[in-house]
Parts: C-alpha cells; structure tokens; sequence
C-alpha cells in the first residue's frame, strides 16, 4: 500500500511538499522508493552503541539537512545507494540480526519513516527483537517523531548548530537550533532517562555535538542549551572527527585544534554534564566512513 505522507511530503522542516510517489526528488534527493547504500556491523558508534558485536547500521540514501562539509555526500545527495523494496529493508533487518548486531542502527531515515515503520512492522512479526537506534542530523519535525513513538529505543541525535546564521552558512537552516532543540525534547520525552544492560544502552537519547573549527563558541552555547532541557536525563557525545573534504573554504578546511576540543570538554565538566563520552584525536580520519559500496543492501543470490 502506498503510503500518503510521500504526497506533498512534509516529513522534515523542509516540508517541500513534493509529490514524490510520482517519481519526484524533494529538497532531500529521493523518491518515495527506499534508497540503501550499506547495511553491515559497524563499530564506530559509541561504545554503548556499538558494543562488542556491532551496530547493524542502515545508511539510507538522501538528506535535508544537506550540510557543506558532510563527510557522507555521495549518500546525502541521494546518488549513492540501490532502490529496494519494503520486504528486502525487513529482510535486511534480520540478515543483522543473524550476524550478530547489537541493534539496528537507522541512520538518516526521517525522508522514509512511512516505510522504515512498514519493515520494522515486517520483522518484529518474524521475531526479530534487535533495539532499534534512530541516528538523526536533529533536523526533525514533531509529527514524524510522533510516528516513531513505540518503535525507537535509542535516539541518537546531533545538535549541529547553536545560531541561526551559523546554521544557514551550512546547511541554509536557519531554523535548525529551534528545530533541533524541540526534536530533543520530543525525543527525550518518548525514551526517558538513559536504561543500559551491561555497557549497552536499551532505552534513552544520547546527543551529539560535532565540534567544527573555529566554532567552539557555537558548541558551548548548543551545550549550554541541551543541557538546560534535559539535564543529565540524556547521554552526552563530544566528537572532534571533523575531517575537512577537499575544497572546504576556510575554516572548514581545517581539523579542530586541541585546545578548541579541550576547551569544549572543561566546560562540559563545569556545566555539571555527568554521563558522556568523549573522543580520541585520531578519530579524525577519513578511514571511519564505510564504504557506501552496497554491502548487505542486495540478497545475496543477487550479488
Ligand atoms: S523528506 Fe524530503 S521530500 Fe519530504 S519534506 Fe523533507 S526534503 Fe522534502
């Protein structure tokens, strides 16, 4: 059955209202048809994401959000990846399940709820009891989130950008620190406080702040922001991956320094931030993005 959000779609803040059941790409580059460039293991997430087993992590093909120095650009524009059915997502769901994932890690799904919820739907009916992870840009709108009511665990979610204007020189979002900040709210209401088994995390939101050069004012006040909301209730990520793509302009073009990182961190331990992870320098690398190469996208007969 086709499912009716994907007419004049408004599944995120673009609410660009293309009728992408007739074929056509909105602001995010896709079709109503799933578009997946990898589903395999990862191990690169936090560790209570990834554990010892693997994330079973979906890359979905297209973005909204769209940012300048997206490390996943031939996926954010939707060229990367293979159309595939509903049933061959759920099929997929199961096939990481078998190899062992911890749980199935959604990445960049909001311009494909309707149909995500159809194959999660697929394979809880087969048995499949994986802890669905929803890894999100923050860019969300409320009533998408509300579909996801019952159905997500884990909300893993980034607060890019604390001021409008650096919002729009990066992702023409003015509108992402309001929008972002009430998708948090949003999300923290649906999940509550952090429930781990072990070192794993079942239930809660944990965000993520990607520091950018030059930008350590911006990521204090995102900070300082999220905080305020949510206090210690949600988990605290402070990542200095950043690895600038060829051709950045300045200060794109550049790693972050030390200083700026250790900085974000002492004031993450004066604002009173209890549970959160930090990362080493050489997660700068761009050996951390997979390969959007199809893996587990197509049944193996097929490949
Ligand atoms: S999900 Fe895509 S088509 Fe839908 S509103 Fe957002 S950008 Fe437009």
């Amino acid at each position: 059955m086709e499912h009716l959000e994907y007419r004049a779609c408004r599944l995120c803040p673009r609410a660009c209202e293309a009728d992408r059941t007739a074929g056509r790409l909105g602001c995010c580059g896709v079709s109503s048809t799933l578009r997946v460039a990898r589903a395999a293991l990862h191990a690169w997430e936090e560790p209570c994401i990834s554990g010892r087993g693997g994330s079973g992590t979906v890359f979905f093909s297209g973005c909204g959000l769209r940012c300048v120095f997206c490390q996943n650009r031939p996926i954010a524009l939707g060229e990367a990846g293979r159309e595939i059915s509903i049933p061959r997502l759920a099929d997929i769901f199961d096939e990481l399940e078998d190899a062992g994932a911890e749980n199935l890690n959604l990445v960049t799904a909001v311009q494909f709820v309707p149909s995500v919820l159809e194959a999660l739907g697929i394979a809880r009916r087969r048995g499949n009891r994986l802890p669905v992870v929803y890894n999100s840009g923050g860019y969300e709108s409320l009533e998408t989130l509300r579909m996801l009511a019952g159905a997500v665990d884990v909300y893993l979610v980034d607060y890019k950008y604390a001021s409008p204007s650096l919002a729009d020189a990066c992702a023409s979002a003015p509108d992402y620190p309001s929008v972002a900040l009430d998708a948090i709210r949003e999300m923290l209401s649906q999940t509550g406080a952090p429930r781990f088994d072990g070192e794993m995390l079942k239930g809660g939101t944990l965000v993520r702040f990607l520091l950018l050069p030059s930008a350590l004012l911006d990521a204090k006040l995102g900070l300082r922001r999220v905080f305020s909301l949510c206090g210690n209730d949600v988990l605290y990520s402070l990542m200095q991956q950043y690895t600038p793509m060829p051709g950045m302009a300045p200060p794109l073009d550049r790693r972050v320094s030390e200083s700026e990182y250790r900085s974000l961190l002492a004031y993450a331990a004066e604002l009173g931030i209890e549970n959160g992870y930090t990362q080493e320098r050489e997660s700068a690398k761009d050996s951390f993005i997979p390969p959007f190469d199809l893996t587990g996208v197509l049944p193996k007969e097929s490949v």
